[in-house]
């Protein structure tokens, strides 16, 4: 076991990328097996001291910031111990690289559906946050692929769940924790949005006990491998940028394709099976020009988007796909398309830019990163976006809105530049969340909740949603030592 504590080689493991400050704790603690690590945790909970679970550290939410106790990193859990085309899944320790992963699956012919943007996470933190990525709109969220896990728990036990083989029911909440102990999960009484949604802990009626560690955010458990699904390889992909001159056309667009995927009623003229919807606003398409000046002039707006498709097949998709474009008043002069994986590449580097620069901003602003995280059911995204709209007319300050608007989830990041701007965006995020909560969605589609959200949290499910995690918390790890403050306040946990 590795133990490091000069502050010159601790202090990355105190940061993240929601760039919130103070963070601190006595060592930073790297086991190189389960054994050392069950060890571990074993002497932590005896001698309650905090635990906070290090991933890749590009979270957004202050999750893996630590505030006291010891860091333990999963950095040397870092094997791909299986992946096969014929099983279409890889079994792989919780700190290998998502870009790694990525990178195995495809050399077997095979897809990673999650496709989070940032490669450096670890496949165990995505799994820790129920990731997702541009390609959700087809795959859906990491949740969905996840069909084993192997953790260690807050008292050093070694618990496998395989999913399916038993659920949670408010009759019979017990979970098998393996020689003949059970401990019985108090199952909460919210209930989750009908949403892409990864705020708090997951919970259902029936639900598989698997899920209830996906998204937990380093406060169950500490995930150590993990049998993730695979899909097949698209035999190719096309892509394309469409610019637009008015953002009402490419919101439209968007509706269009999300429509014609299935996602509401679908209208007969148009394409189906798009692996992914973004949209990006006039202030992120400022962003792209410093990374590419042939941005069309004029553009208030864009959407990238990407297909399957079979070889050959790219001229009538693309004519199919410009005929859309067309319809919503785009044109073939402001549109890019990629018709081969090199290009296609470069094009989801180009989209990368965005939160990258962001974060860049906000790093060197100095302020922590306030940002939403909302998806609100279809029938009402319209109007959510009105809101967005009208807010930043009536209270402008400088911000930049990209995202999933596939699935009605976008990031709205608001950039302040004093303290005078800070108290504003906080209030003008607050009101994008009151109101994402009113139409029915959920204050986090894909980032949880970390340390920046607590109140958002609580807005969604009132103060006895968080204490009803809390309990959930309690039952799994009763002295309460890992990932304090994350998803909740610790105070919560006196009241659970
Ligand atoms: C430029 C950029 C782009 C991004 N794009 C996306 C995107 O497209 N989609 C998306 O969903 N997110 C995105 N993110 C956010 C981030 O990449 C994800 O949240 C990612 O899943 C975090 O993984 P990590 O390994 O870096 O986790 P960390 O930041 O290290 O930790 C995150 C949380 O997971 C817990 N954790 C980590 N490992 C474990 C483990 N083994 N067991 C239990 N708990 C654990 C930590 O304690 C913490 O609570 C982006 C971030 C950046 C900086």
């Amino acid at each position: 076991m590795i133990i490091k504590k000069d502050p010159g080689t601790t202090k990355s493991y105190f940061e993240d990328s929601s760039n919130i400050k103070g963070g601190h704790a006595g060592e930073v603690v790297i086991p190189e097996n389960i054994k050392e690590l069950s060890s571990f945790m074993t002497e932590a909970d005896d001698q309650k001291t905090p635990v906070t679970i290090s991933g890749g550290g590009t979270g957004t939410t202050g999750s893996r910031v630590p505030f006291g106790g010891k860091v333990l990193s999963l950095e040397k859990f870092n094997n791909v111990i299986d992946l096969s085309a014929g099983s279409m899944a890889a079994v792989v320790e919780a700190g290998v690289l998502v870009e790694d992963l990525k990178g195995a699956a495809e050399r077997a012919g095979l897809f990673y559906t999650s496709h989070p943007t940032e490669r450096t996470a670890f496949v165990g933190g995505t799994v820790a946050t129920n990731a997702s990525g541009s390609r959700s709109f087809k795959y859906g969220s990491t949740r969905k692929y996840v069909k084993r896990l192997r953790m260690v728990l807050a008292n050093g036990r070694i618990l496998e769940i395989k999913r399916g083989e038993r659920m949670l029911t408010k009759s019979d909440p017990r979970l098998d924790l393996g020689g003949g102990i059970a401990i019985e999960i108090p199952l909460p009484s919210y209930v989750m949005p009908n949403v892409k949604n990864s705020a708090g802990y997951f919970a259902k009626e029936g639900m598989d006990p698997i899920d209830l560690f996906i998204g937990q955010e380093g406060t169950l458990s500490v995930i150590t491998e993990i049998e993730m699904a695979l899909a097949k390889k698209p035999a190719g992909i096309f892509s394309s940028f469409a610019f637009f001159k008015n953002e009402s056309d490419s919101w439209a667009f968007s509706e269009e394709i999300r429509k014609a995927s299935g996602r509401g009623q679908a209208s007969a003229d148009v394409i189906s099976g798009a692996l992914s919807v973004e949209y990006f606003d006039k202030n992120a398409l400022e962003i792209l020009r410093e990374h590419s000046p042939d941005v069309p002039d004029g553009s208030e707006a864009a959407v990238f988007f990407e297909q399957e498709i079979a070889e050959g097949a790219e001229g009538p998709i693309s004519e199919k796909w410009l005929d859309l474009i067309l319809k919503h008043n785009g044109s073939l002069d402001d549109t890019w398309a990629a018709m081969n994986e090199e290009r296609a590449r470069r094009f989801t580097e180009f989209r990368h830019n965005i939160p990258e620069t962001i974060n860049d901003i906000v790093r060197k602003s100095g302020f922590q990163k306030l940002s939403t995280d909302i998806a609100v059911p279809p029938d009402n995204f319209s109007n959510m976006m009105r809101f967005y709209a009208t807010t930043f007319k009536e209270r402008p300050i400088r911000h930049v809105i990209f995202g999933h608007i596939g699935e009605c989830h976008l990031h709205v990041n608001v950039l302040p530049g004093s303290s005078e701007e800070l108290a504003k965006a906080k209030d003008v995020c607050l009101s994008f969340i009151r109101k994402g909560v009113s139409l029915g969605g959920t204050v986090s589609a894909e980032h949880g909740i970390g340390k920046t959200r607590h109140q958002y949290l609580e807005l969604m499910y009132g103060r006895q949603g968080l204490i009803d995690m809390a309990r959930i918390k309690k039952a799994l790890d009763p002295n309460c030592i890992l990932g304090l403050d994350n998803i909740f306040p610790r105070n919560i946990l006196s009241s659970a």
